[in-house]
């Protein structure tokens, strides 16, 4: 079979959950027996969000071929439960330079290198290389922005191209739109929605499905308005009302046969879905009625999407106990000697996530001190890891002035170092140990003990490492490496034995927990933060 591509497009306002319907058709898909693979395109300038402050981006989401990516990458991998690469996110900068690299080569033969065709030709070529790569059933393409933004008109383009080359039965079109109410007319408004179609239609693209987000529901009326202005038979027209639990969604819309039309257009028989493991997963979040608390210390923790995945591994983490986990985001540079005790004394368990620089980092240090001596539960990820040796180096093995060279190049003890011998590509900038790694975790450790096995693998995003010529010395003192990548004896996990729980790793865990497949460190402190509350 052909692989089938969808295109998911949005109008009317951002932030419409674009997302996190072309999770849940990928979900419904899935779960009828096809191969799924999931495509972003965003429409910004930079070549991937890895440089971009999170203010700007939120979280960067890594994949395991080491791609640093937009974060609805990691809704298509939690949802699906799939492992994408780097195929699956492709950005305005990626194409662009793409083009104009073959442009310097001569590979244009002295054409006048234009949008159409050279740049759609490079979008499409993405598209073909995701359904190549991942011998995929079905490609969901989602394109980032709103229908109406300058930059995405490349894409737009692009797709309306795909389809007069690939056929109406191989491609079809979603377009997702906002129905707002207005509460003194007590109505629902159609009227934005057949204005983004024309808008879509103006670029040549007729959608075959519309996606209609509201507040409130929408009568028959309003969805049979819909149609008629839009060109589009009524059952392609759905609704993705607020939900409740947001994880309700992909029934929602198997209710209304989003799934069964999918399918029909593109002329595939498959089996009924069976949703049953992903209906569990909402129903432990229904019965979830304790909590457990936990602080999350970080430079940005106004920002809830700078930490998503990590997030999203507690919730995994804590409805797997039937547990609400109750998030403390706690501002690292507000906590001081002074204050750390009163701040974290109500919390079940501490996480320092990963981060970068030395802002704030005094205060995640003194929050992991506060962990370790009050014997509260600890998670460190990354640089909550490379803090966690800093602080012990300090405080219990007595190296004044220890630190990371991150930020200290001259300290006396660089127990965190960046290690140059290790990056062979360090001249084109390529410093960044990206991706997953092997690690093969010690025997008889807390580490051994959360996974169940010897070894593991688990994706990375730093330049700095814990040094190993401290390693042995920290390891007297107390503090014991439980992980090391076996191909190049980097340090992957610590952990400090007699303490109820306190374990970080220089990889991130959160990258692979998934609804029903926790990941094990999150699954092993939570829990233990639910011990340590007793109820
Ligand atoms: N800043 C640290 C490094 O580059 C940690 C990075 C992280 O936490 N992702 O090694």
């Amino acid at each position: 079979m052909a692989t089938k591509f969808v295109f998911v497009t949005g109008g009317v306002v951002s932030s419409l959950g674009k997302g996190i319907f072309a999770s849940s058709l990928g979900l419904l898909l899935k779960s009828r027996g096809l191969k799924v693979f999931m495509q972003k395109f965003d429409p910004y300038l930079n070549v991937d969000p890895g440089t971009m402050s999170p203010y700007q981006h939120g979280e960067v989401y890594v994949t395991g071929d080491g791609a640093e990516t937009d974060l609805d990458i990691g809704h298509y991998e939690r949802w699906l439960d799939v492992n994408l690469s780097r195929d699956s996110s492709v950005s305005s900068g990626q194409i662009y330079s793409a083009v104009i690299e073959k442009e310097r080569r001569g590979d244009y033969l002295g054409a006048c290198v234009q949008v159409i065709p050279h740049v759609t030709n490079e979008i499409k070529s993405r598209l073909k290389e995701a359904s190549l790569h991942s011998g995929a059933d079905v490609v969901i393409a989602e394109i980032g922005g709103t229908v109406g933004d300058i930059e995405s008109l490349p894409f737009l383009e692009a797709i309306r191209q795909t389809r007069l080359e690939l056929g109406y039965e191989n491609t079809l079109f979603v377009h997702n739109t906002l129905v707002p109410y207005l509460r003194v007319a007590d109505e629902s408004k159609t009227k934005p929605t057949q204005h983004s179609v024309k808008e879509l239609l103006g670029l040549g693209i007729q959608p075959d499905a519309i996606v209609l987000r509201s507040e409130v529901g929408l009568s028959a009326a309003a969805k049979e308005k819909i149609s008629l202005f839009c060109n589009v038979p009524v059952n392609g027209v759905f609704e993705a009302d607020d939900c409740k639990v947001v994880y309700e969604l992909p029934m929602k819309l198997h209710e209304q046969g989003l799934d069964d039309y999918v399918l029909d257009h593109f002329g595939i028989k498959a089996p009924k879905p069976s949703l049953k493991g992903w209906e569990g997963w909402v129903n432990s979040i229904y019965e979830s009625k304790k909590g457990v608390k936990i602080a999350l210390v970080g430079k940005y923790v106004e920002l809830h999407d700078a930490y998503l995945s990590v997030v999203s591994a507690l919730k995994h983490a804590s409805y797997s106990y039937r547990r609400n986990v109750e998030i403390g985001w706690v501002k690292s540079m507000d906590v001081t000697e002074s204050n750390v005790a009163d701040i974290l004394k109500g919390y079940d368990g501490v996480l320092v996530p990963g981060g970068f620089g030395e802002r704030g980092s005094e205060g995640k240090k003194l929050a992991i001190r506060y962990a370790r001596e009050s014997g509260t539960p600890f998670l460190g990820i990354c640089f909550g890891l490379q803090l966690a040796v800093v602080e012990f180096a300090q405080d219990v093995m007595g190296l004044k002035g220890a630190n990371t060279t991150e930020f200290d190049p001259n300290t006396p003890f660089p127990v965190v170092d960046f290690l140059h011998d290790q990056y062979a590509d360090i001249a084109k900038g390529g410093t960044m140990r990206l991706g997953y790694y092997d690690c093969e975790l010690k025997p008889g450790s807390l580490a051994y003990r959360l996974y169940g096995r010897k070894l593991i693998k688990e994706r990375h995003r730093h330049r700095y490492e814990l040094n190993n010529a401290y390693r042995e010395d920290m390891e007297k003192a107390g503090l014991k490496v439980s992980g090391v990548n076996p191909q190049s004896g980097l340090c992957e996990i610590v952990e400090l034995p007699g303490h109820p729980f306190f374990i970080a790793s220089q990889f991130h865990p959160e990258f692979t927990s998934r609804p029903l497949r926790v990941n094990p460190l999150f699954k092993g402190f939570v829990g233990a933060a639910i011990a340590k509350r007793g109820d």
